[in-house]
């Protein structure tokens, strides 16, 4: 999910390179690397923020390079764990953005082929496989190396004493820029800019050779293809934020990639066991913070629901305060950064108190990961806004995929049901987008809510702690005063609250809450106080009962 540059041309790379990964620090990152192919090949790499290495990294005089900023989803951050990778000749180098999900069986292959691996990422097998492969065309060896993986991938690569940077892409944003005698390659627009804003979007399944001189570009069927750059017309801090006018907004749209990219090797995983082995578990209990508390009260109905466990959500700052029962439930710990002192304090009372410890994190090499007996990594890439979007998101997938496991293991789900909730979370990116599709209406709809003091949420069911999080979001970002609650809860107090002056946001879809849940939006509405409705689309009786 991270950063790529590659430049060849008259200038020293090592610059441009440099100045490229800056600009691409947004993105957030854990480790950062670069080669230059000059007579020989360079490398320097390591763990940490580019601005405390820089000085470290030699200026070699080389005129072509790649350069990389990693964050890890594969293999904790560690400078052997950066990129580039060099294969065992010490003439290839390659950078990788994305993940190789038959990493593991490739490895044991080539292994086997006596090819010596450096570390423990997935993209370490395509440097050696573009080893295997290699016969003078590099642009032919990555090609040969990627029909061979199963993943998502922007890649960039070249070998000592060639004259060309070979890339391609699946599933990940690869952009060339075109200079004059001098070309460019990058996973975001951003990093080309102070060199060119004439462009060429690599389109899915296309590869290209790019040389000092020009451009050969190939489709994914390996025809050669033609195609004019586009101009772009950003600014470059336009372009640090993709075009959005924040990052909450950027990754808010990012959505879908992030619930791709989550679910992406996960499914298979989970029913290999390789997250919860095949132990006995007798009840859960979900331990988090903030909004990570609230996917795990999400969580809650899941694994009842999916594994008919008994399953219990405290947070982790009282966790310390309840006397545990003797009794050593699964215990999952989710948590964005893997770093929440509570969280992390939590997991390890728990591992006093003899429980198992399951991390849900985003955060590869994290201090929870490295705690915990199991690891859940929900792969959202990396989170610059302060409130929670599509980390949030990818950790409910996350608890779809341990009900399922938990509901397999236990026999609860029978085979269909498991592949058709399997189905319904690979539609998930689909959903999302369709919602976002319709922001200008919800933008619309949301003008009630803008001048208000105080704003109730309201929800049954999965749809409570959803409400609890929309609540947490609004105070956080609008700074309105916002409360979530169960609806059933509104007639012992708050109702009392409620006037033309105090919008509801009520959540209410097609399950068993409904009928209960309308009857709820028909008790606010008569204290006038104005509706907008969460709902599946076309409902009419909704519709006729809310405001928006
Ligand atoms: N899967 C690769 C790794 O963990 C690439 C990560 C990235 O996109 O930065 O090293």
């Amino acid at each position: 999910m991270c950063g790529i540059v590659g430049y060849v041309g008259e200038r020293m790379a090592i610059d441009v390179l440099l100045d490229g990964l800056k600009r691409l620090e947004y993105r957030g990152y854990d480790s950062v690397g670069v080669a230059i192919a000059s007579e020989e090949l360079k490398l320097f790499k390591d763990k940490g923020e580019l601005s405390k290495i820089e000085a470290q990294i030699p200026r070699w005089k080389g005129k072509m390079g790649i350069g990389h900023t990693r964050w890890a989803t594969c293999g904790r951050p560690s400078k052997n764990n950066s990129h580039p990778f060099v294969d065992c000749t010490g003439r290839i180098a390659l950078v990788h953005n994305g993940i190789i999900e038959n990493h593991l069986s490739l490895r044991k292959q080539l292994e086997d082929e006596g090819h010596v691996f450096t570390s423990e990422t997935d993209t370490e097998v395509l440097v050696h496989l573009m080893e295997r492969h290699y016969n003078g065309d590099a642009h032919a060896a990555l090609m040969a190396a990627l029909s061979q993986v199963k993943g998502t991938y922007a890649v960039a690569a070249m070998v000592e004493g060639d004259d060309r940077i070979v890339v391609s892409r699946k599933e990940n944003p690869l952009v060339i820029g075109l200079g004059v005698g001098e070309n460019m390659v990058a996973s975001d627009v951003t990093a080309l800019l102070s060199l060119t804003n004439r462009v060429l979007y690599l389109l899915e399944g296309e590869s290209a050779i790019v040389t000092a001189g020009g451009i050969t570009l190939f489709d994914a069927d390996g025809n050669k293809v033609e195609r004019e750059p586009s101009t772009v017309t950003w600014t470059v801090e336009d372009a640090e934020k993709g075009g959005f006018e924040h990052y909450m907004l950027k990754e808010i749209y990012e959505q879908p990639t992030a619930i791709h990219n989550s679910l992406l090797g996960s499914l298979d995983e989970i029913y290999a066991g390789a997250i919860i082995p095949d132990i006995e578990i007798n009840s859960v209990k979900l331990v988090a913070c903030g909004s990570s508390s609230h996917a795990a009260m999400v969580g809650k109905y899941i694994i009842e629901e999916m594994a008919r466990l008994p399953t219990t959500v405290e947070l982790a700052s009282e966790y310390r305060y309840s006397p545990g029962t003797g009794e050593s439930p699964l215990t999952i710990l989710v948590t964005q950064s893997g770093e929440t002192a509570d969280t992390l304090a939590a997991a390890r009372e728990a591992r006093q108190r003899g429980c198992r410890t399951l991390a849900v994190t985003n955060l590869v090499g994290s201090t929870i990961s490295r705690e915990a007996d199991h690891v859940f990594y929900t792969n959202a890439g990396p989170e610059i806004s302060v409130a929670a979007t599509k980390s949030y998101i990818t950790q409910l997938m996350a608890m779809y995929l341990l009900g399922l496991r938990l509901g397999t293991m236990r026999q609860t789900l029978d085979r269909a049901e498991v592949r058709s909730l399997s189905n319904e979370l690979r539609s998930m990116p689909r959903y999302v987008s369709g919602v976002l599709d319709r922001a200008s209406e919800i933008e619309e709809a949301v003008d009630m809510l803008a001048k208000a003091d105080h704003i109730f949420y309201l929800g049954r069911n999965i749809n409570y702690p959803t409400m609890l999080e929309g609540a947490l979001k609004l105070k956080e970002i609008s700074y309105i005063h916002a409360e979530g609650y169960a609806a059933g809860e509104l007639k012992h107090g708050p109702l009392a609250l409620l006037d033309a002056n105090t919008p509801v946001v009520a959540a209410c879809v097609n399950d068993h809450t409904r009928e209960k849940m309308l009857g709820n939006i028909s008790e606010v509405a008569a204290r006038d106080s104005p509706v907008l409705g969460i709902g599946v689309e076309g409902d009419r009786e909704l519709e006729a009962i809310t405001d928006a």
